[in-house]
């Protein structure tokens, strides 16, 4: 059998592992054995599994997979100490995720798709076009690769699904990697970023376990938003800012709304007013993430001026707004909000 053909067992859910293992392997705390060096270890391959007798070892491998994909490049850590891994897939996709080391915490930026059919015009991946959904095995892959490469305690770390892609286009997968992730990290610990499309936010709403919701928001009105956010046109601003109204928050948390600054187009004060009036009602903080310039990027798309940021967060925060700002980490390496790509070569912008 070739890899290909065999199960991946990081592609089944923690419920979905147990039965498919547990039909295989007796007795059943070798199963069990077996899950935790999936689930919890992130192991990729049955020889790691050194409390497991070598010829069940050997029979699992017949049957089954537990392969990662693979880091083809590392780019080499960058002045704040992030990092960016290339990773390429079985049929030769390849995809970029980020490790941000912070002094209290650890953040590992995961893709969940390889490419992105949204087609925000302030993002690379955006610019590079579709691609496929990432199988769970690829997302939990990134995230233990890199983990274990930096030996991270795994009470420190936090997920982030902010890399190539828009995880509520994949969402059953996204939910099935989520299942593992539990196993060992907090929901309040992963957040999943998205562009604002509202069906897959009503289905988050309705899981028992959620991970922290963030959505970009990006304009303070629905014309502006068309503009860098095509998607608009299809769930319009009103409807998502109502639809995040219902989204039900855990005690102690709160919405994130991602605003990218771009200098003379949403970075005035007016615009940081209408922005607050926008959300009022919602139980949210602001992250404004001032633009990162890419060649890919339309020449007007500029960062603003530090003063200009510090004038549109002050009027927010005299507004009543929590308002944090992300000084993006990994800009000397090409690895911040908006800059991953995956490919080396541009190709022509698609949309689905
Ligand atoms: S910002 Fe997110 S949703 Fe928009 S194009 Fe980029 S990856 Fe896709």
């Amino acid at each position: 059998m070739t890899t290909s053909e065999r199960i991946n067992l990081h592609d089944l859910a923690p419920a979905q592992l147990s039965a498919t293992v547990g039909e295989v392997v007796s007795p059943p705390f070798r199963a069990k054995q077996i899950e935790e060096w999936l689930h919890l270890r992130g192991a990729s391959s049955f020889d790691a599994m050194t409390n497991i007798p070598k010829e069940l070892r050997a029979q699992l491998a017949e049957r089954f997979s537990a392969a990662f994909p693979e880091v083809i490049e590392r780019t080499t850590p960058a002045a704040d100490g992030s990092q960016k891994y290339l990773f390429v897939l079985e049929d030769g996709n390849r995809i970029e995720s980020v490790y941000m080391p912070m002094t209290d915490r650890t953040s590992i930026c995961l893709s969940s798709q390889a490419g992105c059919a949204v087609g925000c015009t302030f993002c690379v991946t955006g610019f590079f076009g579709a691609g496929r959904n990432l199988t769970p095995s690829e997302m939990t892959g990134q995230f233990f690769t890199i983990a274990h490469e930096h030996a991270v305690p795994m009470e420190q770390m936090n997920v982030v699904f902010m890399g190539m892609g828009e995880p509520l286009l994949n969402l059953d997968h996204v939910v099935t990697t989520l299942d593992v992730f539990y196993r060992s990290i907090a929901p309040k610990r992963i957040t999943i970023s998205t562009s604002g499309i509202i069906p897959g936010i009503e289905e988050l709403a309705k899981l028992p376990r959620r991970p922290n919701l963030a959505v970009s928001i990006n304009a303070p009105d629905q014309k502006r938003r068309e503009e860098i956010m095509p998607i608009t046109k299809k769930y319009p601003l009103g409807e998502l800012i109502a639809t995040l109204k219902r989204y039900p928050t855990e005690k102690g948390r709160e919405l994130t709304a991602e605003y990218v600054l771009l200098a003379g187009w949403n970075d005035s004060i007016s615009d940081a007013v209408a922005l607050a009036k926008l959300l009022r009602g919602l139980n949210v903080k602001v992250n404004a993430i001032p633009f990162n310039e890419d060649a890919n990027l339309p020449a007007w798309m500029k960062r603003p001026t530090d003063v200009a940021i510090d004038r549109f967060v002050s009027t927010l925060v005299r507004s009543g707004v929590h308002v944090t700002v992300r000084r993006s980490k990994g800009r000397d390496i090409a690895a911040a909000c908006g800059q991953l790509r995956g490919k080396s070569e541009p190709r022509k912008r698609s949309r689905v």
